[in-house]
């Protein structure tokens, strides 16, 4: 059998082999010679036949400093087999350097002594395959970034969907605020009674609620143009409304309208007084596009008002009338707001305050307590304190003031403030010590003359039966004086009381006063101890009564013989003073201080002299004004000390 003629040789066989897809080529040698290489090999390398016999290094350069002629070498001398998966390789293709990709083998076959007999290389370019893997697991990354992404944003849109859910409530919970409030402010227009009005700038027309409509006297449906609505407002009113509404839709004012004004509404002629209040609102051009606001009702509030004021105004006319001074005091601070009449009373400096503590300071130290307890008495009880009490004045002077006043409280109950009047009662209290002195004087002076009466009546008694001639005469003539003395005080007491009554009745007459005191005085000119020397106008007539005419003089001679014991002389002078006939008494006595000259015709009033005990009521010269003031007349007395008074009257000719 001869196989050799069959038998491929080993170039056929080689051939074949290198018809695989797959580049092959086979080295050998430490220097890895190509033994020969397949066209695909060729292709990758970028080279023809040429370089077969050629060590791999020189024939393909590019591959120097590149792994694969170490690995190779090392193959050749190990004899060990090389894989390679996705190697990148530096190659030249169309002149141009680029890195492709494979996957290789290098199968050393070995020789029956285990020495390399060649090395095989395999190599399947998987560029393509490399990079689209590469693509994939870009694309890959590439979307595990997006997942992330998205499942950043899912959770992100979570949260934004919480808010929103949590918005909406919030919206919703605004809504029914909104709805709520709505509801309240209507409610709270329809209970305080408000018209509601809108104007709109751009026709000058007036929309309301029905209340407003009625105010201006207009039904319902009707709308209100502006001039209609100004026209009810009253005349003297008028001008400042409109300006006001000019003023408010002007942007510059900032929108705000606050007026009060009256209406007289045609269909119901009680004005009524009413309170607008409103705001303009201006677009971004300062252009007005809405005026609207609300109209309260207010005639009752400016009536209760006035009326309130008018009270105030008539409490302090009254108060003023009755000089009686009003405070409110801070029991907490102890300020005090008071009127000036208050300040006068104490005798206070108008421009200076006041406190509790001055006023404590003014009040005479023993009544201090007691003033204190009435007050605090007052708090507790919440009644009003009453109280008089003695003031020493800054200048010294002395008065009595009465006062009067009420604790007030705070919602806690607590007593915040204290409000009260004074008043001076310095001369009733004087008239009343004045009346006490009196009674005492008075019972005192009838005391005298009765005793004596009494007793002449004992010896008259005693003699009855066998009266001494010489007593009897005596005794009848003291009593006479007695009973003299007993009627004139009972006449000037009577006199006092009718004149406190008013019934003090004059009868006049013509007279010639020169005749009038020739006649009158006569016990002074039959006791001799003084002269009464008369002066001036002889023929003077008065139309007067003269019996009360007569009872001034001799009230005023008794008192210069009483007063002036040792001026002989006494001057009855009479003259003109314009159309006054003017009649004086003088005397050259001890005279009168001038503290004293402004009290004497005052009742009761009697001045001290010390040491020289007068008896008397104090009534006489209070008498003696009493008539002359009722003639249409004046009174008066002038008086030095030392050097003799003159009491002088008029009466009208
Ligand atoms: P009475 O004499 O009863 O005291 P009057 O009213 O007559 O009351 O007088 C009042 C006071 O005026 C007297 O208390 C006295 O002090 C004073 N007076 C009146 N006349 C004189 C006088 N001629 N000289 C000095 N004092 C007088």
């Amino acid at each position: 059998m001869n196989y050799t003629s069959s038998r491929l040789s080993s170039d056929d066989l080689l051939d074949i082999l290198f018809l695989s897809e797959n580049a092959t080529a086979i080295y050998t040698g430490e220097n890895v010679v190509i033994q020969n290489a397949n066209e695909m090999m060729l292709q990758f390398w970028g080279k023809n036949k040429s370089i077969i016999g050629m060590p791999l290094e020189d024939a393909v350069p590019v591959l120097k400093g590149q792994p694969f002629i170490a690995m190779l070498q090392n193959v050749w001398r190990t004899g060990n087999t090389v894989e390679g998966i996705d190697a990148p390789a530096e190659l030249e293709i169309d002149g141009e350097l680029r890195t492709s990709y494979f996957d290789f083998l290098y199968r050393a076959i070995l020789n029956p002594d285990g020495t390399t007999r060649c090395i095989l290389h395999t190599a399947t370019d998987v560029t393509d395959r490399f990079l689209s893997q590469q693509r994939v697991a870009e694309m890959n990354e590439k979307v595990e970034a997006i997942n992330k992404e998205l499942s950043d944003a899912n959770q992100q849109l979570i949260v934004y969907n919480h808010d929103l859910a949590e918005s909406q409530d919030t919206l919703m919970q605004l809504n029914n605020n909104l709805t709520e409030s709505e509801t309240q402010l209507q409610f709270a227009i329809d209970a305080a009674s408000l018209g509601t009005w809108d104007l709109d700038p751009k026709t000058n027309k007036f929309s309301g609620n029905d209340r407003l409509k009625s105010w201006f006297g207009l039904r319902p449906e009707q709308e209100i143009p502006l001039e209609k609505a100004t026209d009810v407002i009253l005349e003297t009113d008028r001008l400042r409304v409109i300006a006001a509404i000019q003023q408010a839709m002007t942007y510059s004012s900032g929108g705000g309208y606050d007026i009060e004004y009256t209406i007289v509404n045609p269909e119901n002629p009680v004005p009524r007084i009413v309170k607008a209040k409103g705001k303009a609102l201006f677009n971004i051009d300062n252009q007005v596009i809405r005026f609207s606001g609300t109209l309260q009702d207010i005639t009752e509030e400016r009536r209760a008002s006035e009326a309130l004021t008018e009270m105030n105004q008539r409490l302090e006319i009254a108060l003023d009338a009755g000089n009686l001074g009003s405070y409110e005091l801070d029991l907490e601070t102890g300020n005090m707001v008071t009127t000036d009449q208050y300040k006068l009373n104490l005798g206070w400096p108008l421009s200076k305050p006041l406190s509790l503590a001055d006023v404590t300071e003014i009040i005479k130290p023993e009544y201090r307590k007691h003033v204190d307890k009435q007050r605090k008495n007052a708090i507790d009880h919440n009644t009003v304190y009453n109280a008089e009490y003695e003031i020493t004045l800054p200048d010294g002077t002395e008065r009595w003031i009465s006062a009067a006043a009420k604790p007030r409280y705070n919602k806690e109950g607590r007593a915040t403030r204290m409000v009260g009047v004074t008043y001076d009662i310095t001369e009733s209290k004087t008239n009343e010590r004045r009346k006490d002195d009196f009674i005492t004087i008075a019972s005192h002076e009838l005391k005298t003359p009765i005793t004596t009466l009494k007793s002449s009546l004992q010896l008259l008694n005693r003699m009855k039966d066998d009266p001494s001639p010489k007593m009897l005469p005596k005794l009848i003539e003291q009593s006479n004086r007695s009973m003299e003395k007993i009627s004139t005080l009972i006449e000037d007491l009577l006199n006092v009381s009718r004149m406190n009554e008013g019934q003090l009745h004059l009868s006049k007459s013509k007279f010639t006063i020169a005749e009038m005191l020739n006649q009158c005085c006569n016990h002074i000119r039959v006791a001799g101890k003084h002269d009464l020397i008369f002066e001036g106008d002889k023929d003077l007539q008065v139309f007067a009564d003269e019996h009360r005419i007569d009872q001034v003089i001799i009230n005023l001679v008794n008192n210069a013989v009483k007063y002036a014991p040792n001026s002989r002389e006494i001057y009855l002078i009479v003259e003109t003073e314009g159309n006054m006939a003017k009649i004086s008494v003088k005397d050259n006595g001890p005279g009168i201080t001038p503290d004293k000259l402004p009290h004497l015709f005052t009742r009761y009033y009697r001045a001290d002299y010390s040491g020289i005990q007068y008896s008397g009521l104090g009534l006489g010269l209070y008498i003696s004004s009493e008539i002359v003031r009722k003639h249409g007349g004046k009174i008066g007395a002038v008086s030095e000390l030392g050097r003799g008074s003159t009491f002088w009257f008029t009466l009208p000719l």
